[in-house]
Formats: structure tokens, C-alpha cells, sequence
């Protein structure tokens, strides 16, 4: 791209988080931390067997919330971007970490949910959690127990922000989507919206996908995302001086 972007949509998946040590999803096998999908991220799993799914989530959010598992280098990067970018700005995570925020990521949606909230099945509202749960937690409002599911859109159901993300990639002039295999639907579909309106694509991945963007640049996130951000910031210098 050789002209200043205006306006930017940036989607990043697992693989930006797998260098802070958060293991990513593997399609080809569908494991999820060696968990069938279906069991743990499907709403029909939910319901055969909450207790399994509680316990999943429960050692995710050890995890995250674990010293080890700290923000990396493509994490910063973006946050710094934010902050410094001129141009309009949304950053769309299918990760339910909260590394991006850790960094100081700010315009930010979670459109796949969040491991440190759960949701009252009853109520809808959202509570963040930090602590395990299991089918005896009492829900905060309705004080009954077994209410509570985990804040995450699982295999099935609708993405959270749609039409706010929808409205940003129709009037992005550039989209980069950063460690996502785009095997999951919608997402995977994001670089097309964004195509139709004349944004031009960007995938910044350790491999090649098999989306057809407008560049590729392979690497590791935390090498990869910083250049390839740093050199947008420096053309933004570049005219502010001319
Ligand atoms: P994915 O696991 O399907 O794909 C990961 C992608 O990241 C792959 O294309 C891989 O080549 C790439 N990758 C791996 N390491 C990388 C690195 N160091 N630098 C750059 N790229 C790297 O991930 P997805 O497309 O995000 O879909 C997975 C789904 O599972 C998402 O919906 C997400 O909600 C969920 N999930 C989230 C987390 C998390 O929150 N950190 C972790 C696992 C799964």
C-alpha cells in the first residue's frame, strides 16, 4: 500500500497470543487445549456436560491470570499504534484473553466474549469473573445456582459488536488480520467485506492460510506485527514533515 491508510481495521487471532504462551486452537484436529470443541465450545456440550466445560474455562482462566502469561511484543505494538495513529482505529480480537487490554489496547471488541466474565442465563448480565466456578456457584443476581455459563460465543452462535464491525470494515481503507487461520466463521470473511470496499489486505501470520489477501508477510507476531506497524507510523511522520 503506498498511500497513508485513513482508516483501520485490525483482526487478530489466537496465534498473536501463542508467543505469550496461550495455546492456539487447532482446527485440523479440532483440539482446544486438548479438548474436542464440541465439548467445550459448542452450546449442546454446555448442556450434556456443564461440569466439563466449567472445569475448561476454570483452567483457562488459571492460566491467563497465571505470572507466566504476560503481554508480548505484537501486543504492545498495537497498543502503541492506537495511541499514536491519526486515522480512524478498531482493533476486533477473536481471543478471549485479555492480553491486548494488559497492553493498553483500548479501542477494542471481543467478538468471540471474554474468559474473565460470565453471564447469568436468566438475566443476561455480565459479571467478570476471576475466581473458579462449577453448576453450585450462586449467580450474583438471582442467587440460585447453576445460571451461570461463561461469557464466550461458542461454535453456533451470533459474535458479539457485529454491526459495529460490520460499520468499520465497510469504510476501512485498510485491513490486516494478524495470527487468525481464518477457519472460523464470520471472521474468516472479514477480509472480503473489507476487499469489496476497496480496503486493501493484509495477513500477518507465521504460515500462509489460503486467504487470498493483497500481501502476506510470514513471521512470527511479535517480529512481523511491530515492523510492519512501525512502518505505517513512520510514512504518518514522513507527511506531517513535508
Ligand atoms: P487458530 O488457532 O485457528 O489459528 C491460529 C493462527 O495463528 C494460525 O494460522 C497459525 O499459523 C498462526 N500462528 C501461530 N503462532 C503464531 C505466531 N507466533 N505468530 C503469528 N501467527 C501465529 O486461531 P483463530 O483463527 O483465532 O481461531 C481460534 C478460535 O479459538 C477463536 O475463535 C478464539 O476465540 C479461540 N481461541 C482463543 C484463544 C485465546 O484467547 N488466546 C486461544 C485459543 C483459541
Amino acid at each position: 500500500m503506498d498511500s497513508l491508510p485513513t482508516s483501520i481495521v485490525v483482526l487478530t487471532g489466537a496465534g498473536i497470543s501463542a508467543e505469550s504462551g496461550i495455546e492456539t486452537f487447532r482446527a485440523s484436529d479440532g483440539l482446544w487445549a486438548n479438548h474436542p470443541v464440541e465439548e467445550v465450545a459448542t452450546p449442546e456440550g454446555f448442556a450434556a456436560n456443564p461440569q466439563i466445560v466449567y472445569q475448561f474455562y476454570n483452567q483457562r482462566r488459571r492460566q491467563l491470570l497465571s505470572p507466566e502469561i504476560r503481554p508480548n511484543a505484537a501486543h504492545s505494538a498495537l497498543a502503541k499504534f492506537e495511541h499514536e495513529f491519526e486515522g480512524d482505529f478498531l482493533l476486533v480480537t477473536q481471543n478471549v484473553d485479555n492480553l491486548h487490554e494488559r497492553a493498553g489496547s483500548r479501542k477494542l471488541v471481543h467478538m468471540h466474549g471474554e474468559l474473565l466474565k460470565m453471564r447469568c442465563l436468566n438475566s443476561r448480565l455480565v459479571y467478570d469473573i476471576a475466581e473458579d466456578i462449577d453448576f453450585d456457584t450462586e449467580c450474583k443476581c438471582c442467587r440460585s445456582p447453576g445460571n451461570l455459563r461463561p461469557h464466550i460465543v461458542w461454535f453456533g452462535e451470533m459474535p458479539f459488536h457485529m454491526n459495529q464491525i460490520n460499520r468499520a470494515l465497510e469504510s476501512c481503507d485498510l485491513f490486516i488480520a494478524i495470527g487468525t487461520s481464518g477457519n472460523v466463521y464470520p471472521a474468516s470473511g472479514f477480509y472480503q467485506t473489507a476487499k469489496i470496499r476497496r480496503a486493501y489486505t493484509v495477513e500477518l501470520n507465521l504460515d500462509r492460510t489460503g486467504s487470498s489477501f493483497d500481501q502476506h508477510v510470514y513471521g512470527p507476531a511479535t517480529e512481523v506485527v511491530p515492523a510492519f506497524l512501525d512502518s505505517i507510523l513512520q510514512r504518518q511522520g514522513q507527511r506531517a514533515h513535508r
